[in-house]
């Protein structure tokens, strides 16, 4: 096979199981629509519970070889498919941009980025060292030593369909972990890519395996793992209450989690911010993948000094957003990801400015691009009563909550069971630290919304899940410690 490949190239619509493209056991099949026009792209496998016993049961086999890989041969592995991810970078760009809806300028720095973690977690591969204890007692040496935990269990969402899943599989494998996954039924085929481009590279058969599963069999072909002791671990990027569910399910049999859920992420502009900087950190924040991220800031506080000229400055730039499929060149903001989606933002917004909400920009559905479009929306004077406050939008809109002194700021943005990505802007150094260190979340922006690096420990606190990927910490989720005591020794 060439190694540089066009979109239509990319586009496997069966599972991968054991090195082998193969369609549900079932024999069953749902469609993958593009969000900018509904047009079906292809027919995936929908896949149930044997497919994912089948997926386990290869991955099963697989593992020992794999575990016993010397370090720098999965490394090796892992180089070569992060290369493989760069020279397809345009085509697995549009593929993203098709079936997610992002601009193709996002999709293909989505690829950049889900694979600036694959070479991070390659050369981490080489760097797993234990610890030799100091000496307690005559004649005993004591040793700590990392091992990889098992199988893994990736199921993933649709608002990074690259690399929500490059940055779950990378550490697995470069672990010496072997992998099942599940990617979400709105964009299975960019993970499907993915892993077609993986068994490129050399990813031994049954070291890493994914199925696609609509939502209504998804369930049960997930419960096959949760159930199963030789899954040793769940990796998860998604909502809240699907996250406690894994937990909850897999209790059972005690697995390792790491889970990524849900944020409200606050985005605070005090008096003495720099309001320039403050407005192109929210743009940048807020409107990647327009406004569908976990990071995106869902409620802005400022500072009641600047209040007004923030919100004139902001909605400003907002307006002059263009809105466009993912495939026109000038876009900035595609369609959302499904009706569902939009349903909700519309439902956030109709709420708001019932209850009192002044529409500074946007505020409305644009039907004439689609059915899947809303317009970038700025909405002054929201209260904590409102539904986008509590819950998160997930879409295209800003609401300004005004207040007046530090701590009201603080407590607004902590007074939320979510504790993922939070933002401040200020120019005091003193409020800096203070902020910094009593904002509850994982994540702290500080005059800077682009937060992203695979080098940086990315996770939540509270309801946001447990466990980071990326950076020196992200190799941990993914090994096991085990402690050597040897004796006789004297
Ligand atoms: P979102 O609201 O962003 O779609 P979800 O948490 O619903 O987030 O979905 C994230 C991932 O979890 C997707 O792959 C989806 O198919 C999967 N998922 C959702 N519900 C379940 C469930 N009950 N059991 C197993 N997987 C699920």
């Amino acid at each position: 096979m060439a190694s540089k490949l066009e979109l239509k190239d990319l586009i496997r619509p069966d599972n991968f199981i054991d090195g082998k493209w193969v369609a549900a056991a079932s024999g069953k099949r749902f469609g993958v629509t593009n969000p900018a026009t509904g047009e079906v792209i292809a027919d995936v496998a929908d896949s149930g519970e044997a497919d994912a016993r089948a997926a386990t049961d290869a991955a099963a086999r697989a593992f020992p070889a794999w575990r016993d890989a010397l370090p720098k041969d999965r490394a090796a592995v892992l180089h070569r498919w992060h290369d493989l991810m760069l020279e397809n970078a345009d085509a697995l760009g549009r593929l993203i941009s098709l079936e997610q809806g992002k601009p193709f300028a996002e999709g293909r720095g989505e690829v950049l980025y889900g694979a600036s973690y694959v070479k991070w977690f390659a050369d981490e591969a080489t760097r797993i060292y234990g610890d030799i204890i100091p000496q307690q007692q005559r004649g005993k040496r004591m040793t700590a030593v990392k091992e990889p935990v098992g199988i893994v269990a990736a199921i993933t969402p649709w608002n990074f369909p690259f690399a929500m899943i490059a940055r779950k599989i990378a550490p697995a494998l470069a672990a010496g972990c072997t992998v099942v996954g599940k990617p979400a039924e709105d964009t299975p085929l960019t993970a499907l890519a993915l892993v077609l481009l993986a068994h490129e590279a050399g990813v031994p058969p049954g070291v890493l395996n994914l199925i696609a599963a609509s939502r209504e069999n998804a369930v049960s072909a997930v419960a096959s793992w949760l159930h199963d002791s030789r899954v040793r671990k769940i990796t998860f990027t998604g909502s809240t209450p699907v996250g406690k569910y894994l937990a909850r399910e897999s209790a059972e049999t005690l697995k390792k989690l790491s889970l990524e859920l849900g944020g409200n992420a606050p985005f605070i502009v005090f008096d003495d911010a720099d309001l320039d900087a403050a407005v192109t950190g929210l743009l940048v924040s807020k409107f990647r993948n327009g406004g569908q991220t976990c990071v995106c800031p869902n409620r802005v506080y400022v500072q009641s000094g600047v209040y007004e000229k923030f919100g004139d400055m902001l909605a400003k730039r907002v307006a002059a957003l263009k809105v466009a499929p993912g495939t026109d060149p000038d876009a900035q903001i595609g369609p959302m990801i499904n009706a569902r989606a939009i349903d909700k933002i519309a439902r956030h917004v109709d709420d708001a400015v019932a209850q009192g909400a002044r529409v500074l920009a946007g505020g409305k559905r644009l039907t004439a691009l689609g059915p899947n479009y809303y317009a970038p929306t700025v909405l002054a004077d929201a209260t904590p009563a409102m539904q986008l406050s509590c819950e998160e939008t997930f879409g295209p809109v800003v609401p300004l909550f005004r207040f007046d002194d530090e701590a009201e700021a603080l407590r607004a943005a902590n007074d939320t069971p979510f504790g993922l990505a939070s933002y401040f802007y200020s120019q005091d150094i003193r409020r800096i630290d203070r902020v910094s260190r009593g904002l509850e979340a994982g994540i702290v922006g500080i005059n800077e919304g682009a937060l992203a690096s695979e080098a940086a420990p990315f996770g939540g606190v509270k309801e946001s899940g447990y466990g980071r990927e990326g950076s020196k910490y992200g190799l941990d989720d993914y090994l096991s410690i085990k402690y050597l005591c040897q004796g006789g020794l004297e």
